[in-house]
């Protein structure tokens, strides 16, 4: 397998056409080469092409991802370093769950990383269980978190009794994926009849989006392959047999460290960083910021 910085100097070379309504003339949205930001003249979906083969696509998530030196453009500067803001983050995120499921059940996460998620739920009672492509972050968070049931792989490879989960969670997943509505669809069959799904994703209509054009943080060329709006994720939902009960910006937002937002500061300007820099004498106290340019959907199993 291919080290992951090798992945992300490795040449995109295919074009296909829109996920949703399958029409393959996409108007420009912008240009970044070797990639192109488009948007479907049928349906609307926005996304990138072209894209790495299936197997460069596999190989990027290995080591590598979770400490990049480019994380402008590919995976995370440090994730494990940015532990306690994670397990904040998800405990604001928790309150969507338990408002409607106030006793433990069964929760998996499909994408589960270190495992901050499924820690702020296994703190208030619940089993919990992962599925994490990354062998070593599926390691890790068994060490950390002593998890008995994180499995290393895919969905695909994954085995789980049907429905047997009050919960399944794709935290800043789905945009990754190539067949994101079969990955939902396989969920819909693991939860229960009265189960969750509950998933986060960047909204690319967003008022943030729309003011920061191609400097928007997420897109990350290599890996997100889609860039959802909420008509096109009602879309994409509906096809895996979800109904949306709400998708809301609100929790959107995350615990981040003075570092952080000097990085991001800096993307907008460089001077504007320049400025900053002081600030990162404080650099370990957490912030509470929401660009409320992401979606988190809770939604139920619909007729399919
Ligand atoms: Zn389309």
């Amino acid at each position: 397998m291919k080290h992951s910085s090798d992945v992300v100097s490795a040449l995109p070379r295919r074009e296909v056409p829109c996920y949703l309504c399958g029409r393959d003339d996409p108007a420009l949205v912008f240009r970044q080469e070797p990639y192109r930001v488009v948007r479907c003249r049928g349906c609307g979906l926005v996304y990138t092409l072209p894209r790495l083969s299936p197997e460069e696509l596999l190989a990027m998530y290995q080591t590598a991802y979770w400490t990049s030196a480019q994380a402008k453009d590919f995976g995370y500067t440090d994730y494990l370093r940015d532990r306690d803001l994670y397990l904040r983050t998800y405990r604001l995120r928790r309150e969507l769950i338990t408002r409607r499921k106030p006793r433990p059940g069964r929760v998996l996460e499909v994408g589960s990383a270190a495992g901050f998620f499924l820690a702020v739920m296994q703190e208030i009672g619940w089993e919990c269980h992962g599925v994490e492509l990354s062998r070593s972050m599926a390691e890790t968070s068994r060490e950390l978190f002593g998890f008995e049931h994180v499995q290393a792989g895919t969905l695909a490879d994954a085995s789980f009794e049907p429905r047997s989960f009050d919960v399944v969670a794709f935290w800043d997943v789905i945009e990754h994926l190539e067949d994101p509505a079969w990955h939902l669809a396989r969920a819909r069959a693991l939860l229960k009849d009265d189960g969750l799904l509950v998933l986060e994703t960047q909204n690319v209509e967003s008022r943030f989006a729309r003011l920061m054009g191609r400097r928007w943080q997420h897109y990350k060329m290599a890996e997100h392959l889609y860039h959802f709006a909420p008509a096109t994720l009602e879309k994409l939902l509906a096809r895996a047999g979800y109904v949306i009960e709400e998708n809301t910006p609100r929790r959107g937002g995350k615990k981040v460290s003075i570092d952080f937002m000097v990085e991001r500061i800096g993307r907008i300007h460089p001077l504007l960083s320049a400025l900053c820099r002081p600030l990162r004498l404080i650099g370990r106290v957490a912030l509470y910021v929401n660009l409320f340019d992401e979606m988190i959907v809770v939604a139920r199993k619909g007729p399919q």
